[in-house]
């Protein structure tokens, strides 16, 4: 009798061990890339930006691109070098695959600590106390902490920003509306449908 309590004992601080090495999230490792879900929190980063909703963040999730099973021709033109399918919408950049224009224009950014930064001028945008500007010293323009090397790709991040900033708090009210908005897509519970992040008149 003593002996199987002991055993349950045991048992027991096997089991709570186990219990505090899964209560270690993926929340810190998503901080320092600015991107990631947590299943344990429910709870998610998208370029910095806090995501509450699983749909959106999958959304805005990359996903893996295995080239060789790819059937559009567009799509298999672009894969490896990166760029955008014409015909299905989706960018293709690093090896992955991005559904959300929102995605497309954010995934060429580069993460960078502010405090690495020696430019005042960036180092303020990148710390959010400045609505920054495009760079030329630095060939840079920083949305949040990410870098992005031309103007063109700067504007199209700032844009984008926007819109995702937008679909995260719309998050609370329609999640559904919230996803559409970064995909161009139809909200069928609102009869919303949105283009380039803002609602399409009827
Ligand atoms: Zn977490
Ligand atoms: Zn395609
Ligand atoms: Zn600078
Ligand atoms: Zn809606």
């Amino acid at each position: 009798m003593k002996k199987t309590a002991i055993c349950l004992l045991a048992l027991g601080l096997v089991f709570g061990m186990g219990a505090t090495v899964n209560a270690e999230c993926t929340c810190k490792a998503n901080e320092k890339t600015g991107s990631g879900w947590c299943t344990d929190c429910k709870h998610g980063l998208c370029y910095g930006v806090e995501v509450k909703n699983e749909d959106l963040y999958k959304a805005l999730a990359g996903t893996k691109v295995d080239a060789k099973a790819l059937k559009c021709e567009g799509c298999k033109a672009v894969a490896e070098k990166g760029g955008t399918c014409d015909h299905c919408k989706i960018t293709y950049a690093n090896g992955m695959s991005y559904g959300s224009f929102v995605s497309a224009a954010l995934c060429c950014g580069k993460m960078t600590d502010p405090a690495t930064i020696k430019c005042e001028a960036c180092k303020g945008a990148a710390e959010g106390k400045s609505e920054g500007a495009y760079c030329d010293a630095c060939k840079a323009g920083f949305v949040g902490h990410f870098a992005f090397a031309t103007k063109t790709a700067y504007d199209a991040a700032k844009g984008a920003m926007k819109v995702l900033a937008n679909a995260a708090k719309t998050c609370a009210t329609c999640p559904t509306c919230a996803k559409a908005m970064v995909t161009n897509g139809t909200c069928d519970k609102c009869k919303a449908t949105y283009l380039n992040g803002e609602k399409k008149k009827a």
